[in-house]
């Protein structure tokens, strides 16, 4: 993809995508998408209201409800979804060029990450399109009558796919996949600061022959994805965001029933015990800390380090912060790009700035940045405590804080000291430590000598605060659908 094709693709605003158009927002209004690694201006987007949100679900329950999607088989929806993943492969160059302008990051990580997860999470649904088989269940009878117990797996209905701006294709994928495979038909609603490649997939979604009505896109803000959630055309949310709008999705969701799937916020801790390989551990740990600018819901930014190795830890750390590339997302050689947006830089230097009145010793991050763009230097504290903001608040930006401990015990005691309960990594050669720490740790996805090795094969989601259900693996083709039992009386 050139320079000049990128730049055609901003210069037309992001519309809706409805029943296979495209449409502005019924209203006319449109909100302005900055590029984070510059603050300009990148393109406009359609400010979509409640009466596009009632188009774009009338059009989903038109196929939801007996159209050419209901009568589709399984292995039909699979070939759509297998088709769908060759044009992303065919068009991978684009889609990372056009993530890492709109998210402002760095092109290797779209193309080492992103956008091979994003086609292989196709693929992989594909495959389970067509193998939602039912169970056939024994009794001991009804009133000394045998029966025959049959369960069937019905696709739950239009679901609400409200998606954040950390990973937005990704993130979409998560959940149109495994959606589209069950057979729902949906409406995703992009967040307001990652619009774009979403946008770019309805292309793709009208080529691959997926019939108009059964994708939708919606655009807007927080209303837009309110009036989603309120609608009562929709059967289904399935959202990726804050844990304090899941908390008022849920709510909104509550007396209807409505299905819900909630991946929420995180608070990773990464754990260093004294016999961690600290060759390996140190990239890994850097990785969790620094990828995607730490916006990232599973970012290790509490790392937990035994005594032994800390000070050799913390020199490793600052050092490897020190060493990363800040710059224009698109430049080969960048390993850090911009934060998402003004609000979000300026909230992470809030936190930055607790650190230091809270008697955090910052090690790494107070060099300059560069002027125009929304850039933060990864940052590194040590000797920080467990009451500090730093160990408490989700941070969203690229900022660890390094925390000795003394024993096993201890370990897991601060690493389960949070509401969130996402994802976890600890570092050890001693296998009997590893599952007996992996077994007490309180998180939903536990890395043993890695960070967050995500697979659509494995289920994502968390414990307490950071939500509801799993994104990913089998468990999310299933929350797409409910189970029916049929019984036979003999
Ligand atoms: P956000 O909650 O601000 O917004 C997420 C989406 O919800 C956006 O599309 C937004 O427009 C929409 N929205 C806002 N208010 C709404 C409302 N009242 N009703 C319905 N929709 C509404 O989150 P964000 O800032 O885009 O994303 C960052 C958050 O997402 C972080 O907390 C992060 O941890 C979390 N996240 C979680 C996971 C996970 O898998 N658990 C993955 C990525 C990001």
């Amino acid at each position: 993809m050139s320079e000049s094709r990128l730049s055609d693709h901003f210069s037309v605003p992001v519309c809706n995508f409805v029943a296979g158009t495209w449409r502005d927002a019924v209203s006319g209004a449109r909100f302005v998408k900055r590029a984070p690694a510059t603050g300009e201006v990148l393109t406009e987007v359609a400010h979509s209201a409640a009466a596009d949100v009632d188009a774009a679900v009338a059009a989903a329950r038109a196929q939801f409800d007996g159209g050419d999607w209901a009568r589709l088989s399984g292995a039909a929806r699979g070939r759509l979804l297998y088709a769908l993943a060759d044009l992303l492969e065919r068009d991978a160059d684009h889609f990372v060029r056009l993530l890492a302008v709109e998210q402002g990051r760095p092109l290797m990580e779209m193309r080492m990450l992103d956008l091979p997860m994003s086609i292989d999470v196709l693929r992989y649904f594909a495959g389970w399109a067509d193998k939602l088989e039912g169970r056939q269940i024994p009794t001991g009878g009804f009133m000394g009558r045998p029966t025959l117990n049959y369960t069937t797996r019905e696709p739950v209905g239009v679901a609400a796919l409200i998606v954040p701006w950390n990973a937005p294709l990704m993130i979409g994928l998560w959940k149109l996949a495994p959606a589209l495979a069950a057979g729902c038909a949906v409406v995703l609603k992009p967040s307001e600061d990652a619009p774009c490649a979403l946008s770019a997939l309805m292309d793709r979604v009208a080529e691959a022959g997926f019939p108009p009505g059964v994708v939708n896109l919606v655009n807007g803000m927080g209303e837009t994805g309110a009036a989603l959630v309120a609608h009562p055309g929709v059967d289904k949310v399935s959202f990726t965001g804050s844990t304090a709008v899941g908390r008022l999705i849920a709510c909104e969701a509550a007396p209807r029933f409505k299905r819900l799937t909630l991946e929420l916020g995180g608070k990773a801790p990464q754990i260093l015990c004294a016999d961690a390989d600290l060759a390996v551990a140190i990239p890994g740990v850097a990785m969790g800390l620094f990828v995607n600018q730490g916006q990232t819901c599973a970012a290790g930014t509490r790392v937990l380090v035994h005594r032994a190795c800390y000070d050799e830890v913390v020199a490793a750390l600052a050092a490897a912060a020190k060493a990363i590339t800040l710059g224009d997302p698109l430049e080969a050689d960048t390993r850090m790009g911009a934060l998402i947006n003004a609000k979000q830089r300026d909230r992470v230097q809030a936190l930055i700035e607790s650190g230091l009145t809270e008697g955090a010793c910052r090690v790494a991050g107070d060099e300059v940045v560069p002027e125009k763009g929304f850039f933060l230097r990864p940052t590194v504290f040590a000797g920080g405590t467990p009451e500090m903001r730093l160990m408490r608040e989700e941070i969203f930006g690229p900022v660890g804080l390094v925390v000795p401990f003394d024993s096993d015990e201890e370990a897991v005691r601060l690493a389960n000291d949070t509401p969130f309960g996402l994802s976890a990594s600890l570092w050890t050669r001693d296998l009997a430590r590893a599952h007996t720490l992996a077994a007490r740790l309180r998180f939903g996805a536990v890395a043993i000598n890695g960070w967050s090795p995500l697979d659509a094969r494995l289920p994502w989601g968390g414990f307490g605060d950071s939500g509801v259900g799993r994104d990913l693996s089998r468990c999310a083709l299933e929350a797409y659908t409910e189970e029916k039992v049929v019984s036979l009386v003999l």
